[in-house]
């Protein structure tokens, strides 16, 4: 479980379509945590990831990579 779901763009968004429930149980409530997208882009920028950065590096409005 994700130690940062309390400030977590990703997880406190109020849009609560499937692929963001799938998407929360597999990485924030789950094990894939270690390796979500949204974390590596904090680490490496320095800065607050984009509000649409899904855990998985896709855009949770496209559906494409972008980290
Ligand atoms: S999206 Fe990533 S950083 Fe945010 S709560 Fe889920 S696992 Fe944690």
């Amino acid at each position: 479980m994700c130690e940062h779901m309390e400030s977590c763009e990703f997880y406190r968004a109020r849009d609560n379509s499937k692929i963001r429930q799938l998407l929360k149980e597999a990485y924030c409530e789950g094990d894939l945590y270690e390796v979500c997208r949204r974390k590596k882009f904090e680490e490496d920028k320095g800065c607050i990831a984009l509000a649409e950065l899904g855990p998985n590096g896709f855009s949770m409005e496209d559906q494409k990579r972008i980290y």
